[in-house]
């Protein structure tokens, strides 16, 4: 699927279809889906999962993923296509009752082969998403690995290398919990994550609590490019003053070393990108 080729500018409405799916399949649902089924719940996975839009459309994915041969939607050349577009409008998608699936081959196989579903979903995850946002889309869409995971390739001199400059510790709380084997509940968070892109270089990684790893990754805050935090207007929470709303506007916690900061180029694509904009007191 060619969701990545406009050069790290998100697009995840064709993954987040397949996902959904992929998760219909597995409750055994019918082939064919209606649109009318698949409309809310997935302009809700990507206002959740995929960047800040003034508008979602649900539709497009619907239509366009008949390109990627594994879907089809029957009697495609009965429907009228939008003025200056190639898909029809969401309305009359809902109100001719359209129906799309998986190709009677793709879905045959998916359906036989529950190591297939599973390898499928697991790409479709590496390849889009963050590791530490998969299991929040998994129950989103309703897919059960059943414990099954496949490791991502990981680089642990990436880990190692940001976690020393920034002194095993927290840049955003400053947790810096250790028992006597070492740290534990750190990672070294990407800004602009490999799925776009981004290198495993100490100038795209900040050390992090996995709190505000996962926070991070799910566009709750973004940092600015003095360093400051922003926190997103969309988090709420009774208990979350101290870990997220007593820290707008603070600066992170530097690297030691200059070399080490991270790139301006990289925490713009995060707040273009992933931050929910947006934030407190805009
Ligand atoms: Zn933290």
């Amino acid at each position: 699927m060619n969701a990545w080729e406009r050069g790290g500018v998100r697009a995840p409405h064709k993954p987040l279809l397949v996902l959904l799916a992929l998760g219909r399949l597995q409750r055994r649902e019918a082939r064919l889906l209606e649109y009318a089924s698949l409309d809310e719940p997935l302009a809700r996975l990507l206002r959740t999962f995929g960047p800040r839009r003034k508008s979602y459309h649900p539709e497009y994915p619907f239509w366009y993923l008949r390109n990627d041969l594994v879907w089809e939607v029957p009697d495609a050349s009965s429907y009228t296509l939008k003025q200056g577009g190639g898909s029809p409008p969401r309305s009359e998608l809902l109100a001719r009752d359209a129906r799309a699936g998986f190709t009677v081959e793709a879905f045959r196989l998916l359906d036989a082969d529950p190591t297939l579903l599973r390898e499928v979903t697991q790409l479709l995850l590496d390849e889009h998403f963050p590791e530490s946002i998969h299991d929040d889309i998994l129950a989103a869409v309703g897919l059960d690995l059943g414990g099954w995971t496949r490791r991502a390739r990981r680089d642990p001199e990436f880990r190692a290398a940001v976690l020393q400059a920034y002194s095993r510790t927290c840049a955003v709380c400053g947790f810096d919990g250790h028992l006597s084997s070492g740290p534990f509940g750190l990672d070294a968070a990407h800004v602009k994550w490999k799925q776009a892109g981004g290198p495993d270089e100490v100038s795209n990684g900040i050390a992090m609590c996995v709190l505000h790893h996962r926070a991070f990754d799910r566009g709750a805050f973004t940092i600015e490019g003095d360093l400051r935090l922003s926190i997103s207007a969309d988090l709420v929470g009774s208990t979350i003053h101290a870990l997220f709303l007593d820290l707008h506007g603070k600066s992170i916690r530097p690297p030691h070393a200059q070399k080490d900061f991270v790139r301006a180029e990289y925490l713009e694509w995060h707040r273009q990108e992933v931050f929910l904009q947006p934030a407190r007191g805009s």
